[in-house]
């Protein structure tokens, strides 16, 4: 009896993980011009649909609509006579097809060794135990800091790496962060994986000692937890009291920044791309600014990483050009170049440019915030989704094949950007 309670148990949470999802389904929507792409943004505000990727010309875009909204969206797609194909008609066995691929990957791996394994996407805690074994086994390169707390009490936790315990002022430093939006979950390993080559394997000792390393691997902590019991594709963080009955939750944290704040992003707190009541309103945008506002000076390359797309994007958000402009383009393609080297040939190459003419106009993003508060340089970097052939998963999904990969070819990307940065950093300014 008490064997079938559980069973049912388990059934039901199984069941109520992905039920917001049931009849939802995702879209892929083709554009040919500047007009049709507003078009879509304009959806996507009015309908509250979920733009997974922005369409351009040449690369269509995917648009996650629920159930009750599919009817509405397809034929506001053909009065603009828009090109679509429905993608994936059954969200939800994607969704439990990742859950148990990824439980498969989980139980195969070797539980005793001191790494994190690359095999399986881990969890907030499972993150935040091994950051502090990382701060205890290695003392001497690496410390644990705590930047602030979640709204919901979780600490905000980085990685400090360094030979000089932070003390030599001479040295530039980049800075990393994971998981700004909470669903992006293939964007972890590539943290993790830098982490791993800076402190366990230490495979290029000129990056340990030149350089002093900042790594936030979970930045959005709440968001992220909650992707993982709640609502997998969720992207903002779990704030609320916004509205009478908490309706509608979270603000989208890379809309947060005081930079060009709410000029280009929404005040609908039921959009995915709330910006929130105000400038760093949120305790994990603030927790950023903090570190920055210790370390702007010395940071030579600022890197928020994201998911999907395959491209290297740089500010600002409102289409104006940084002074230095031409040295970002250069350093972002050598970097797109590096990792298109060695991708996965079924993954299509690197796009490099300014944010708002690849995609579209963004305020308040974590990357515009990282050169005004004094990066040298500072990029959005947006991972590939892996469609892989012999199954359905592809977007903001995992397939547990392709995340050591994930973390390798990235790694090759922020090598070329840091030492660049490097080369290019003037302590004395
Ligand atoms: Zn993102």
């Amino acid at each position: 009896m008490r064997s079938l309670l559980v069973f049912c148990l388990c059934l039901y949470g199984v069941w109520a993980k992905h039920e917001a999802y049931d009849g939802s389904a995702i879209y892929e929507v083709s554009v040919n011009n500047v007009d049709e792409i507003k078009y879509i943004n304009k959806l996507e505000n009015e309908l509250f649909v979920d733009v997974f990727s922005h369409a351009m010309p040449g690369r269509p875009g995917q648009v996650l609509v629920p159930k009750d909204k599919r009817d509405e969206f397809e034929a506001a797609l053909k009065d603009f006579g828009l090109l679509y194909k429905v993608v994936q008609d059954d969200v939800r066995k994607q969704l439990e097809l990742e859950d148990k691929l990824l439980a498969a990957a989980s139980a195969r791996s070797n539980k005793n060794s001191s790494r994190l394994s690359f095999d399986t996407i881990h969890t907030y805690d499972e993150v935040d135990a091994y950051l502090e074994e990382l701060g205890r086994t290695y003392p001497d390169v690496v410390t644990v800091v705590v930047a602030g707390n979640s709204i919901e009490g979780r600490p905000i936790k980085y990685l400090r790496i360094s030979t000089t315990n932070f003390q030599d002022t001479s040295k530039p430093v980049v800075m990393m962060q994971s998981l700004l939006h909470a669903r992006e979950w293939i964007t972890l390993p590539a943290t993790l994986y830098a982490i791993q080559k800076l402190v366990v394997d230490v495979t290029e000792s000129d990056l340990v000692n030149n350089i002093d390393w900042i790594i936030l691997p979970v930045a959005n902590p709440d968001g992220y937890s909650w992707t993982h019991t709640n609502a997998r594709f969720w992207r903002k963080n779990r704030a609320t009291g916004f509205m009478v009955g908490d309706f509608c939750a979270g603000v989208d944290l890379n809309r947060n920044f005081d930079i060009h704040w709410s000029t280009a992003s929404s005040g609908s707190v039921c959009s995915d791309t709330f910006h929130g009541r105000g400038p760093f309103s949120e305790p994990e945008t603030k927790a950023i600014h903090d570190i920055l506002a210790i370390h702007g000076s010395r940071v030579a390359l600022f890197l928020d990483i994201h998911s999907f797309g395959s491209m290297i994007l740089f500010g600002y958000g409102n289409g104006v050009l940084p002074p230095n402009a031409l040295i970002t383009n250069l350093v972002g393609v050598n970097m797109a170049q590096a990792i298109d080297k060695v991708k996965w040939p079924q993954n299509r190459n690197y796009i490099v440019g300014n944010i708002a003419h690849v995609l579209y106009d963004a305020s308040g993003g974590a990357s515009d915030y990282g050169m005004v508060a004094g990066a040298l340089l500072s990029y959005t970097y947006e991972l590939p989704a892996f469609n892989n052939n012999h199954n359905t998963l592809n977007g903001f999904l995992v397939d547990p094949a392709f995340i050591e990969q994930a973390g390798f070819e990235t790694w090759e990307g922020i090598k070329v950007g840091a030492r660049a940065a490097a080369s290019y950093f003037n302590p004395s300014k």
